[in-house]
């Protein structure tokens, strides 16, 4: 970017680019042994279904609280675990953790937990799904796995058979901030995704936006056509909700309805029975 912007730039952009380099050094040398000391915790966020009176599954949102550099997001972290590779130890633990917690949820509501592309093509994936599933008791078809888009264009043979492999565990995949990538819609077709998680981007837009209206129409109608389920994410007003039990998607998720939450209060939530969505934030 800082040479997209011409010679006279390149002075003004590079003690920023220092400090990120700096802060990306900081994170990853703090995030070796974080697992260890108990650093990383779990939210989770309900998806309810379109009426915003039952829980369908709620998605688990990965926490980091380090001793010095404190809270650090997941959008931040995330990438540099990918980078050095800590991923697959820390993804593997909020499997394992995930199956753990929901399996004390009653058995009609699942768990969402998201899956890094690094993640998804490390072999011995099916063995962390298996023995999360195994050691918690907790039914295969209770866990769904989130990917992007992103993830499957890198390398399309390996995605597949990662995806297909967790398939035959019945674990159950979505694709997740479906539109922001550069896939078309045909890809759709060739994987084996059960559920399509439609980007906040199209829903933020939904009120201002006919054409997004009508993009979101449109997904939705193909997902049912090809037997896939719809969730909309990131749905924050009234307005947004009200658009999309008009075109009829599955599921909602947002703040609207709620906010990722701890264990004990999903826990608290769901004992209560008739939940109903809080239709606030
Ligand atoms: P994502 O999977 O698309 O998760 C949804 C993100 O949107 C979450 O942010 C959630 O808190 C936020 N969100 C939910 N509803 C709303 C809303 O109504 N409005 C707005 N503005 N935001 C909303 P979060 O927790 O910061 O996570 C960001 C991303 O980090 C996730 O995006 C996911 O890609 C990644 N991530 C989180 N946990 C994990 C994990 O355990 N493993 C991996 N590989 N990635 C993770
Ligand atoms: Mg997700
Ligand atoms: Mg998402
Ligand atoms: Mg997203």
């Amino acid at each position: 970017r800082a040479k997209d912007s011409g010679r006279g730039q390149m002075c003004f952009y590079e003690p920023l680019m220092d400090e990120k380099i700096e802060r990306g050094r900081d994170l990853a040398a703090e995030m070796q042994g974080a697992l260890e000391r108990g650093e990383f915790h779990l939210m989770f966020q309900p998806i309810f279904d379109l009426a915003g009176e039952r829980v369908l599954s709620c998605e688990t949102l990965l926490r980091w609280t380090n001793r010095r550099l404190g809270s650090v997001s997941p959008a931040e972290f995330i990438p540099i675990a990918e980078d050095n590779g800590l991923i697959v130890g820390i993804g593997g633990w909020v499997i394992r953790e995930a199956c753990r917690i929901a399996s004390e949820w009653p058995a009609d509501v699942k768990i969402a937990v998201n899956l890094s592309p690094i993640q998804l093509r490390s072999t011995n994936l099916p063995m962390v799904i298996m023995s999360a599933l195994a050691s918690s008791g907790f039914a295969a078809d209770r866990l769904e796995l989130e990917v992007t888009e992103s993830v499957l264009l890198d390398d399309i043979e390996a995605s597949l058979a990662a995806l297909d492999a967790i398939n035959r565990l019945h674990v159950r995949t979505t694709l997740d901030d479906f539109g922001t990538g550069y896939s078309s819609l045909s890809y759709l077709t060739k994987f084996p995704f059960q559920t399509l998680k439609i980007d906040r981007s199209f829903i933020t837009d939904l009120e201002q936006s006919p054409a997004s209206v009508a993009i979101v129409q449109t997904v939705i109608d193909l997902a049912a056509k090809l037997g896939m389920r719809t969730v909309a994410e990131g749905v924050e007003t009234q307005a947004q909700l009200d658009q999309l039990r008009r075109t009829r998607c599955d599921a909602v998720q947002g703040f609207l309805l709620a906010h990722p939450m701890p264990a004990s209060m999903v826990a608290a939530m769901l004992a209560d029975g008739g939940i109903k969505a809080q239709q606030r934030s």
